[in-house]
């Protein structure tokens, strides 16, 4: 009873914070926001001009002195100071339209796998400097099995693969804790570079990122067929420098891929030989589960099965399964305090 009324009265925040998506639920109102992790900043005075959707739209198109900054774009966070602006503007917008403004926000933050603590401790200050009571944070992977409602608790071995833009995230899951995990920096950005290196070769032509991913989602996949889809895409001719269009086809989007995809599944065999046996046999049996907006890439949970041998599934609606995760993590925390990464300052010194 007490904690249904706490959980009533106070605001509980939960976030994804992904390389390219922030996603944020609240308690009581599901997920609220869902904008690409973007700041603009003014290089002339540091100061931040914009922050999510807003600043993605000035990708590319920004004047010289402002650039749009991804504050986690390989997974790590590589500018502290602007991940701390935009995890502040996140949390202090979902609270905006709180009745209740006097509690502070418990919050629960997703972060990519293998975060060293430095990078832990500056979101845990970012979201304590924005005004949360109490932040907890968890590896996305964890988050995810838990958002998939996968028994990670148990003593049964569970593999999610989370391919998001800046990494990818394979991990072992049992008992609660994250067995075995690797972070590639290899996900949604790379096969868009894939493509813009393909079209330079083969085309000479240079295509706008915004571009590139826009072909990548629209006739990208990693398995043979479909071959007569094809895709118009306007860039600037490497030799004349003018504007030209060029068609580009299923097959050859596959071959700006091919390398990326092979060792992205590679690296999932690396994992997969370094595991314990009786996890191995687990995940025979229940199969992969792929999240993340990498896993609607067309095909790859098919090839990957293949080259794995082990079934592969692809997580309902596996944008948003870390935020849902973080959200279940919120309401059951006395539960769930085993999946979290502890808080060092909580230790006792050495
Ligand atoms: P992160 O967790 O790192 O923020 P997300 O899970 O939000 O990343 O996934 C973003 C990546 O997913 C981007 O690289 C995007 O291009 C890619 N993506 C989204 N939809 C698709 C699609 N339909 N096909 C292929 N890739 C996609
Ligand atoms: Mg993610």
């Amino acid at each position: 009873m007490l904690k249904k009324f706490n959980n009533f009265f106070s605001n509980n925040i939960g976030i994804d914070l992904g390389t390219a998506n922030t996603l944020v639920y609240v308690s009581g109102e599901g997920i609220i926001i869902n904008e690409p992790s973007v700041v603009a900043v003014n290089q002339k005075t540091g100061q931040v001009v914009a922050i999510g959707t807003e600043a993605k739209k000035m990708v590319g198109r920004t004047p010289a002195h402002i650039s749009a900054v991804r504050p986690l774009v390989d997974g790590v966070i590589s500018d502290f100071e602007v991940a701390e602006e935009m995890i502040a503007y996140f949390i202090k917008r979902a609270q905006k339209n709180r009745k209740n403004i006097l509690s502070r926000p418990r919050v629960v933050i997703g972060v990519p796998s293998g975060v060293t603590n430095v990078e832990a401790r500056a979101v845990r200050d970012a979201a304590r400097n924005a005004g949360a009571r109490e932040v907890h944070i968890v590896e996305e992977p964890m988050a995810a099995a838990i958002g998939m409602r996968l028994p990670v608790g148990e003593p049964v071995g569970n593999m999610v693969i989370d391919i998001g833009g800046g990494t990818s995230d394979v991990a072992i899951i049992s008992l609660g804790g994250i067995v075995l995990s690797k972070s590639l920096k290899m996900a949604g950005d790379r096969l868009n570079q894939d493509i813009i290196h393909y079209a330079r070769d083969e085309f000479k032509i240079l295509l706008g990122e915004q571009t590139a991913e826009d072909v990548k989602i629209a006739i990208g996949s990693v398995i043979e067929g479909g071959d007569d889809v094809e895709s118009a895409v306007r860039g600037r001719d490497l030799i004349t420098g003018l504007p030209r269009e060029v068609i580009l086809t299923a097959s050859d989007v596959r071959q700006a891929i091919a390398k990326t995809t092979r060792s992205l599944v590679d690296s999932v065999k690396e994992v997969l030989e370094e595991t314990p046996p009786e996890l191995v046999s687990d995940i025979m049996h229940r199969g992969i589960m792929l999240v993340g907006g990498g896993s609607y890439l067309k095909g790859l949970a098919e090839h990957l099965s293949s080259e794995v041998k082990i079934p592969v599934y692809v997580a309902d609606e596996p944008l948003t399964a870390v935020v849902r995760g973080t959200g279940i993590i919120l309401d059951n925390l006395d539960e769930l305090q085993d999946v979290l990464i502890q808080n060092e300052d909580d230790l006792p010194p050495q």
